[in-house]
């Protein structure tokens, strides 16, 4: 039964007129401890607050000794107050002196209470500190008081994340919401990033708590649920959702939420008692963050996503918001935090304020990371958490070389990145100095410094860089970070405006480079075992020629009257550049047939990145105008070891004799054969690598914007005929000795020369 003089709703009402005062932070709370013991008839209502040492204090209380207020405390994890905090569970007890956890704080004079009800206060899942009520007589609290206390607790952690309770604490230690926190992820991309969280999905705020009318607010709910089940049923039977997969199966999940009637009935409930549906979400959804929080199961934590996104758009759907701000109002030095995006959300953001990007999901084959390495923007991935620990602002600072993140860093940490970057920026200013400086060793030798890029917001680079051309153009991103299959003409005014952009300097365009771990999300993918060695790239490309014509086509079009050079990736064998090579000549005389002024000139190039191709070396130039090495492809499968894996990173040493061995045989096969041979994979862009390539013969290297400085900056200083001495006579030494690595550190630091 519920008490028309008590129970939630009367409550809410009370604790509604106590916020629309206008109090202090400390009289506030005050007024809140003592409404709800009124209502709830309990002789104490206390409220406890974690603070960033791992404390919960005291920060108010009706019942128990006032002077104990900002003087008692209990570790987190300690006493029945500690145990709610850490679990994020209620515990409700007839005596608390009987449970296990019990611990006694003689301040307060509580020994005098038997029953006890705590509740943690939420948000986001995390626990911000403990709401608290006892009765002397030995009782259990009923499920709606419990549901009552839970209420109150997040209208009280509502005001400790607005900020409304700092400076009440023990002078000098600030609230568990505003410590600094260490998070150690995965490096995704280089480079070091300090700013300001920019939440990708950034909290709604709630600002309407407590109802009116609590039929209206119901109808409110039922009718936003029905919209969502219709956004969500529509999404599915959309022709973009291919028949299985983890996109549709993420959607069956919503649909299967929004069906579930404990969810409703719980937030319903809520609207009973007095919240709005819009604080009825939030509610119900920090219960489920928390609970699903607790999960040892990593499935069921994944659910926990499917589940916060649901909540989300429902909100949204609640507050009139139905799209995501994402890209509004970002700040100059923003670092974007995210559980996970797609590679075109990236590219709304303003590229000239975004410092960083911070993901709890992601690998290093992921698209979002992929494109924010095209960028040159920091990331790190696997950070755990990160997304319920950061507000919007906070100051953040990611070291994307380490993989670690700093959030609400600490002076000292802050001070050390600042000189860091302060370093950083010096030696770019030194770089860009460098920019129409031949790219010649001291003595004379001319090595052509090129880009590896793929996104239309590259192109700056080339003139910015002082690169030569591009040595290699994924084509892949633009059809990565596309919602649907690039058309024909959308192809072919990318390639035109890239060849614009480029001017006189050379464009090498690779062809799709897809399948295997690069997947459209518009394209059926069948599943496989070894997906690095499967149905990929040119093998793509040959069995689906449809797709291969229409880019050949673009190219061709594009590259009217001028010279096109098109590279084919992961070739194996000569006769797949045969197939292409005929497959070019019968565009370009269908294209003179309708008219279509053509390309001066096609050259037909093969990437080396499959160990087979050393055994067919003569052959293969004989077939190609030109060759590229892929050496991140080529040492993962001359090594066996999964380039994404990083329990493989730096297992193997990409300097070692037997790969700088092979290496150098394609540039004596380039000049046996008269062909040009050009690197670019990521070796290319490290400036001590770069020295060992060179000293083995390579005079065109391509590479990432950032690293052109550096490789031209190690390149002016060095001596290649001193070293190229060295380093070939002690290629042919056994691989036991001093390695080649250290031969060319020794080398460098003898030298001078910067790496
Ligand atoms: C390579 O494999 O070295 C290469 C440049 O291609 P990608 O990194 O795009 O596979
Ligand atoms: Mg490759």
């Amino acid at each position: 039964m519920r008490n028309p003089a008590t129970g939630p709703r009367v409550l809410l009402k009370r604790l509604r007129d106590v916020m629309a005062k206008s109090l202090g932070p400390q009289q506030r709370l005050d007024l809140i401890v003592q409404s709800i013991a009124a209502n709830m008839v309990a002789e104490v209502c206390s409220v406890y607050v974690l603070r960033a040492d791992n404390v919960l204090e005291l920060f108010a209380t009706e019942g128990l000794n006032p002077d104990a207020v900002h003087q008692s405390s209990l570790k987190f994890g300690q006493g029945l107050v500690g145990r709610i905090a850490a679990t994020a569970r209620p515990i409700n007890i007839a005596d608390a002196k009987e449970h296990p956890s019990f611990a006694y704080l003689p301040e307060t004079g509580e020994e005098h209470y038997s029953s006890f009800l705590g509740v943690p206060m939420l948000r986001s899942g995390r626990s911000l500190g403990v709401l608290v009520v006892q009765n002397k007589a030995s009782r259990t609290y009923q499920e709606e008081e419990v549901e009552a206390l839970e209420t109150s607790a997040m209208i009280i952690a509502e005001l400790i994340a607005a900020g409304e309770m700092e400076g009440l604490n023990k002078r000098g230690i600030g609230l568990d919401l505003s410590k600094s926190v260490r998070l150690k992820g995965v490096p995704l991309s280089d480079g070091i990033g300090s700013g300001q969280v920019l939440l990708h999905e950034p909290r709604v705020v709630v600002t309407n708590l407590f109802n009116e009318d609590a039929d209206y607010e119901i109808e409110r709910l039922r009718s936003a649920l029905s919209e969502l089940r219709v956004s969500i049923d529509d999404m599915l039977s959309r022709g973009d959702v291919s028949k299985d997969g983890e996109h549709r199966d993420v959607l069956e999940a919503y649909r299967m939420f929004a069906n579930d009637r404990g969810w409703v009935r719980r937030m319903e409930e809520a609207i009973f008692n007095g919240l709005t549906a819009e604080a009825a979400v939030e509610k119900v959804q920090n219960d489920n963050s928390a609970r699903l929080m607790r999960q040892p199961s990593a499935f069921i934590r994944e659910r926990l996503h499917d589940f916060d996104d649901l909540a989300r758009r429902l909100l949204r759907q609640l507050m009139g918001k139905p799209q995501p701000d994402a890209g509004l109002g970002i700040p100059k030095n923003a670092i974007v935090v995210a559980r996970n995006m797609g590679a075109a959300e990236l590219l709304d953001y303003d590229r000239d304020c975004l410092r960083a990007l911070v993901l709890e999901e992601a690998s290093p084959t992921s698209h979002v990371v992929i494109v924010a390495r095209a960028l040159g923007i920091a990331v790190v991935g696997q950070a755990i958490g990160v997304v319920s620990l950061a507000e919007n602002s906070d100051s953040i600072v990611v070291d994307g070389d380490e993989g670690v993140i700093y959030l609400r860093p600490p002076a000292d940490v802050a001070a050390a990145y600042a000189e860091k970057e302060g370093f950083r920026q010096t030696q770019l200013a030194h770089y860009a100095e460098l920019r129409d400086v031949a790219a010649v060793s001291r003595d004379g030798v001319e090595v052509d410094l090129m880009l590896n890029v793929g996104l239309a917001a590259d192109l700056p680079q080339l003139s910015e860089t002082g690169a030569k051309g591009i040595g290699l153009f994924r084509t892949e991103l633009q059809f990565m970070v596309s919602s649907t299959l690039p058309r024909l003409d959308e192809q072919q005014a990318f390639y035109h405006n890239v060849l614009e952009e480029a001017g006189s300097k050379p464009v090498i365009f690779r062809t799709l480079d897809i399948g295997g771990d690069k997947v459209l999300p518009y394209m059926q993918q069948i599943p496989e075992e070894n997906p690095a060695l499967g149905w990929r790239a040119i093998r793509l490309a040959l069995d689906r020629v449809g797709l291969m014509r229409v880019q050949l086509r673009a190219l061709l079009r594009a590259a009217r009257g001028r010279e096109l050079s098109i590279m084919l990736p992961m070739v194996t064998e000569v006769r797949e550049v045969v197939r292409v090579r005929a497959m070019i000549e019968k565009e370009q005389k269908l294209l003179a047939g309708f008219g279509h002024e053509l390309p001066t000139n096609v050259r037909l190039g093969a990437m080396i990145e499959v160990p087979a191709l050393f055994w067919q070396m003569d052959e293969l130039m004989e077939a190609v105008d030109f060759v590229s090495i892929g050496t991140n492809d080529l040492f993962q499968f001359m090594t066996a070891s999964d380039r994404g894996n990083s329990q493989m990173a730096n297992r193997y040493d990409t300097l070692s004799r037997p790969f700088l061995r092979a290496l150098r045989n394609v540039v004596e096969a380039g000049k046996r054969n008269n062909i040009h041979v050009n690197l670019c994979g990521e070796i290319a862009g490290r400036p001590l690598a770069a020295m060992g390539l060179i000293a083995i013969g390579y005079r065109s290297l391509s590479m990432s914007p950032s690293a052109i400085g550096p490789v031209k900056s190690m390149l002016l200083a060095l001596d290649v005929e001193k070293l190229s001495k060295t380093v070939l006579q002690q290629l042919q030494e056994p691989s036991t000795g001093q390695t080649m690595r250290e031969l060319l550190t020794d080398f460098a630091d003898e030298y001078g020369i910067p790496y």
